[in-house]
């Protein structure tokens, strides 16, 4: 089989792995981009909620915390720039009931330890006084979260990545790999099977990242966490959008709660709920709409009867089992990861959309040496 060389290669055209290439590019690599599809972004970074987060709710310190907040700013600065649609409307997260207010006050605190500290308590008037259609008894206004375009995003990282030299290949799914003294030999599928032997390697994979680490030879089995899918389905609303900001109710264990999210066009959508599943359906059963419901009406009494169609589904790529702590993204430079030249990321669930720039910067930083 054809064998050839090139510098740099990430494998995976998500919104994580195409920031990669672009950091990558830019600063001088020669770059290629391995993607299983046929286009940028068809798994996980077209199923989210396209939301800006503000760093809100991760630990003081986290890599989440770090690259969401470095990573909201460079994105705001990078849609100014670039053109890409976006919308910095804010969100409300809103207390419901009287014993939530104490937790909304733990928020508003944690958000300041992250640098966040534009949060604003909101007695249950003064929300409504916003969002007239909001049933609340407190709320924290973040004003600095937004909502974005996130295919005109991938499409413009896309843009930069090849202004700076780099090359995308479709239908080129990595088959598997070794670590050699010579570099990472990888094995690439699809329509033109061949060996690419580069000197290093970033794995944004998302989904699949776990399983493509096992898959190349050299690579310690105990650097490799384990995979859990934490689906998240969406319902659409009829008729007319009430509200002009973001709406989440307080945060659950796995997730952020069913919210209230508007696309660019200003369209209405909740989600995403919590199902933990063994594999990559995103088909949205229409049943889950009973608890959709009653989730809604904590915060919006008016929802009609019927007025819920089912949407879409993404899948959390997990690395912590059900009912276990929300762990931080995983990103293993060559030292940890076991092997020269070889970037690994796991568990890149929300915020990596947000912390796209910034989690580029820092693999770029890593593969320097
Ligand atoms: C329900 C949900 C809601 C979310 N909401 C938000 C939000 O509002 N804001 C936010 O900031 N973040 C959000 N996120 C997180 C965000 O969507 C992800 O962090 C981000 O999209 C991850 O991008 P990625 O490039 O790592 O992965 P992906 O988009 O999954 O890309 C991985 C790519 O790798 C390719 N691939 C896999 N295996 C191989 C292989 N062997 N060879 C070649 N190619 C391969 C796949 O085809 C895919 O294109 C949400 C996530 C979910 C699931």
């Amino acid at each position: 089989m054809e064998e050839a060389a090139i510098e740099t290669v990430v494998i995976g055209a998500g919104v994580v792995g195409l920031a990669c290439a672009r950091a990558l590019a830019m600063a001088g690599r020669e770059v290629i981009v391995l993607e299983a599809a046929d286009a940028i972004g068809t798994e996980t970074s077209s199923r989210n909620s396209e939301v800006i987060h503000a760093g809100i709710y991760y630990p003081a310190g986290s890599l989440k915390a770090l690259t969401c907040v470095a990573g909201k700013h460079a994105l705001y600065a990078y849609c100014d720039s670039h053109g890409v649609p976006y919308n910095n409307c804010g969100k409300l997260i809103v207390a419901t009931e009287e014993d939530q207010a104490q937790g909304l006050q733990s928020i508003i605190e944690k958000a300041a330890d992250n640098g966040v500290e534009d949060l604003e308590w909101l007695d249950g008037d003064q929300a409504a006084a916003l969002e007239p259609a909001l049933s609340c008894r407190a709320a924290a206004l973040s004003p600095s979260t937004g909502i974005v375009d996130s295919h005109s995003l991938m499409l413009a990282y896309q843009g930069d990545a090849e202004d700076h030299g780099a090359m995308l290949a479709f239908n080129s799914p990595v088959l598997r790999g070794e670590a050699r003294s010579d570099g990472i030999a990888l094995q690439i599928g699809g329509d033109t099977p061949m060996t690419l032997l580069a000197k290093q390697v970033v794995n944004a994979a998302g989904l699949h990242a776990q399983t493509l680490a096992a898959r190349i030879d050299g690579v310690p089995s105990q650097t490799i966490p384990p995979t859990f899918y934490c689906k998240g389905s969406y319902f659409t609303v009829s008729g007319k959008n009430p509200f002009a900001r973001l709406i989440y109710p307080m945060p659950q264990d796995a997730g952020l709660g069913v919210h209230v999210t508007l696309d660019i066009g200003g369209q209405l959508r909740f989600g995403p709920d919590i199902e933990w599943v063994d594999s990559l359906d995103y088909e949205v059963d229409p049943g889950r709409a009973d608890s959709f419901y009653a989730a809604i009406r904590a915060y919006w009494p008016g929802l009609q009867d019927g007025a819920l169609a089912p949407g879409y589904a993404g899948i959390r790529p997990k690395i912590a089992k059900p009912g276990g702590k929300n762990l931080d993204f995983m990103v293993l430079g060559p030292e940890e990861s076991g092997v020269e030249g070889l970037v690994q990321m796991f568990g890149i669930e929300s915020p990596g959309l947000t912390a796209s720039l910034a989690l580029a910067d820092h693999v770029r930083d890593l593969l320097a040496a």
